[in-house]
């Protein structure tokens, strides 16, 4: 967890939950796992435990600690929605996304049904909420069109799609009731490549529709020669964001004391 991170979309991440499954070809090379890999067995260590997935409620106050507004990626190593993952523990990540409404969360997903299930039950409380948004992955036709579908279909204020890796072309998309999409493509070893004309595709349905689009990356082995511009230039268009107010600090210190007695 970083309140500074490189994704270029973000400003912080935030995992209250570490390590995660595979379920479909867009985690192939999840950085989340190698990375956590690389230290398991060290003692001590946050990925001590390597990739296996537990939840950090020692982790849940977090954002209410960060007083400048953030746009903050919620699960960055993990995945919120992922089957080990209590309800009454994702009832309180969503409790605490609902008192720290001055950041900006980003909650995204491959597990688009619970998260639909839920939104529609146990987290109505936080799905109209403008400042968080709820999205999913997308990475291929066969098991990101559904997960739009799912999306679509749940309670949201605000929905997005994260297209990465793009590993096909999607076609036409519906993008009815989507606020958001970022592109990019993989990187790192062993990346699948990505073609222009795909993201072409969607950028244009993307103006067709009225959609925020960001381009992220190209990705490949050397991320940052292939860079990010598409037809000479870049795409960092954002949804708007509330700004509410951050709380006074003796508000906010019982906040924090409150939901660290739920820990
Ligand atoms: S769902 Fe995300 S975090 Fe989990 S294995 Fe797949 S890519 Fe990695």
């Amino acid at each position: 967890m970083s309140d500074r991170s490189s994704i270029e979309w973000t400003d912080a991440t935030w995992n209250p939950v570490r390590g995660c499954t595979k379920v479909s070809p867009g985690c192939a090379n999840c950085y989340a796992e190698v990375f956590a890999e690389r230290f398991r067995g060290v003692p001590g260590h946050a990925y001590e435990q390597g990739f296996d997935l537990r939840i950090v409620p020692e982790k849940l106050s977090q954002p209410l600690h960060w007083h400048r507004p953030r746009m903050v990626f919620v699960n960055s190593m993990s995945d919120l929605f992922h089957e080990e993952v209590p309800d009454e523990y994702i009832v309180k990540v969503a409790q605490v996304m609902q008192l720290a409404g001055w950041h900006t969360f980003q909650v995204l997903t491959k597990r688009s049904e619970r998260m639909r299930d839920l939104l529609r039950t146990k987290l109505k409380f936080a799905a109209e909420e403008p400042h968080i948004w709820w999205g999913v992955s997308v990475e291929n036709r066969r098991h990101g069109l559904p997960r739009i579908e799912h999306l679509r279909s749940a309670p949201a204020a605000v929905r997005f799609l994260s297209i990465e890796p793009l590993l096909e072309s999607l076609g036409t998309i519906d993008l009815s009731a989507i606020h958001w999409v970022i592109v990019g493509g993989e990187s790192g070893p062993g990346a699948r490549p990505i073609q222009e004309a795909w993201v072409v595709e969607i950028r244009d349905h993307c103006a067709q529709a009225g959609v925020p689009f960001f381009f992220k990356q190209w990705g490949g082995l050397r991320k940052a020669r292939a860079g990010r511009e598409l037809g000479g230039r870049t795409y960092n268009d954002v949804p708007e964001r509330v700004m509410r107010p951050v709380m006074d600090l003796d508000s906010l210190q019982n906040v924090i004391e409150s939901v660290e007695e739920l820990c």
